[in-house]
């Protein structure tokens, strides 16, 4: 709807320029005349049409909110033209009210068939026009409200991500309210706001305001409650910033009751050009202010709830003691990464690794160095694997790492660089005595008749890579062997 129309120069009361536009349609041009400036006079916007096909034209440019329409005449009488009006999606919101000639109940019922909102006859009474027209906008008028909050509830309980609710918010009421602007604002403190959503832009978020230049909004923050400036340029509350704006302007500030005192605290605010906000739009924004409060703690709700799990799941999923993922979490990464190759046809290796006589540590320099050494040799194994790889303490002094898309010499060559990691590294605990490890490594190729078990694939690999470290133990020890029984080179 054209903002320029009707915005009014007096300094009070201008028309409000939301009344409605309403096109009418009737092949007597002096009837479409007469109802046209008589509607205009009443404050409403209108346009004429003479037949049915150039009414759908002009309604088809800008749907109208209400329709008068002559049900006779030639070309396309007007149950035809309410029918496609019924059809299009663009124009099923408009009112369609028929203006009937013949008094006969077998036009109404057509009429309202075709999907008329209500009927006037002819020779209608102007009153009796002008009432019906008031009311059947005031009904699409509580129709599009609804549709609206539908609209905006719909968005706050079904998408968790904060941004998109709160966008959602302010564009559904921008639209309803005819703003030009409609932003929601969290405040800091009395001085200090951010925008943290406007219907501008759905990617603007938190910009920075000073609030010393928005008296309206520090005073509905300070009261809590409503605050309506008319007119921006005889409000006495923004007198001392007039001089900032160079519109003149109508704003609305209402402030959300969020129920969370730890979200802290908002204002919804909207503006237009100078034309003051009606009592039942400051009604619809404070209802559109409480969904969108609602909005806010439900999405800080779940945020905090996949916080938790998240943690939860860490914690379920850790060793305590050197922070590597736990035996439990090996296993089930480990059918997750089988059926990740299954997808990319790749293959899947394992390394078990051993240390060398930690018996002998415990005993030489007591549990708790032991301890110590492995928090060590698990910050060492960490730093060394690749970051696809997947490093999980197996048992007490045994670790696996997983390799993904890696086959068995690849998996061969990164056990060796973890075993000469190990063996160059100094362990303060253990004064700078030389740790070693035992590496046993297997794989599974894509191709393998193993891979097509899925119920005993798991097993092979451990069992293949536990059987290698079997044999480098027995070998000698600091060494790696392959399940294939290649033995290390050193
Ligand atoms: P090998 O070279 O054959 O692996 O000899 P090893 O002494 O390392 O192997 P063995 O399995 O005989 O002993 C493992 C030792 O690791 C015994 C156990 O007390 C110690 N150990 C296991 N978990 C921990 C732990 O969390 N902390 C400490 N300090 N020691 C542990
Ligand atoms: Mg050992
Ligand atoms: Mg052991």
């Amino acid at each position: 709807m054209s903002t320029d129309l009707k915005v009014s120069v007096e300094p009070r009361a201008p028309r409000a320029i939301s009344d409605g536009y309403i096109l009418v349609v009737d092949d007597d041009p002096s009837i479409c005349d007469t109802l046209a400036t008589m509607l205009q006079f009443k404050g409403y916007r209108t346009d004429i049409a003479h037949t049915g096909p150039a009414a759908l034209q002009l309604a088809r440019r800008e749907p109208p909110d209400l329709v008068l329409l002559d049900v006779m005449m030639p070309e396309m009488d007007g149950l035809a033209v309410c029918r496609e009006f019924r059809s299009d999606p663009l124009l099923a919101d408009s009112r369609v009210v028929m203006l009937t000639a013949r008094d006969g109940r077998k036009d109404v019922v057509q009429a309202l068939e075709a999907g008329a909102s209500d009927y006037v006859t002819k020779p209608f009474y102007i009153d009796e026009l002008v009432a019906r027209v008031r009311t059947n906008l005031e009904v699409k008028r509580y129709h599009d409200d609804l549709a609206a909050m539908l609209r905006i509830s719909q968005a706050v309980s079904s998408s968790l991500e904060i941004e998109k609710v709160l966008y959602t918010v302010v564009s559904e009421l921008a639209q309803v309210v005819q703003s030009d602007r409609a932003s929601l604002i969290k405040i800091v403190d009395r001085h200090t706001g951010y925008v943290v959503a406007t219907q501008d832009d759905p990617n603007l978020h938190n910009l920075s305001i000073d609030l010393d230049g928005y008296p309206e909004i520090q005073k509905a923050s300070a009261e809590g409650d409503v605050v309506v400036v008319e007119d921006t340029h005889t409000d006495p509350l923004i007198g001392p910033v007039v001089h900032t704006l160079p519109a003149r302007k109508s704003i609305m500030i209402v402030p959300l009751r969020v129920q969370r005192a730890d979200l802290g605290e908002y204002v919804l605010q909207s503006s237009r050009r100078y034309w003051p906000y009606t009592e039942h739009e400051v009604k619809f924004a404070r209802v559109v202010a409480n969904a969108a409060a609602n909005g806010l703690a439900n999405a800080a709700l779940y945020e905090q709830a996949a916080i938790d799990n998240q943690r939860l799941n860490r914690l379920a999923n850790t060793d305590d003691q050197t922070g590597l993922f736990n035996h439990r979490y090996f296993y089930q990464r480990l059918e997750e990464e089988f059926k990740r190759a299954d997808r990319y046809r790749s293959d899947l290796s394992l390394i078990l690794l051993d240390i060398d006589h930690f018996k002998q540590v415990n005993d030489t320099y007591g549990h708790q160095q032991g301890d110590a050494v492995l928090r060590e040799l698990a910050a060492v194994l960490h730093r060394t694997i690749r970051e696809t790889d997947q490093l999980a303490r197996y048992g007490g002094e045994e670790f696996a790492v997983l390799l993904p898309e890696t086959n068995l010499s690849g998996a061969y060559q990164q056990a060796e660089r973890l075993r000469r990691q190990v063996k160059a590294h100094y362990f303060e605990a253990l004064s700078g005595k030389p740790l070693t490890i035992s590496c046993g490594v297997a794989c599974l190729p894509f191709s393998s008749e193993e891979f097509a078990a899925p119920r005993h694939r798991q097993d092979a690999l451990i069992s293949w890579a536990d059987q290698a470290l079997y044999t480098a133990k027995r070998g000698g020890r600091d060494r790696t062997i392959t399940f294939e029984g290649r033995p290390s080179h050193e």
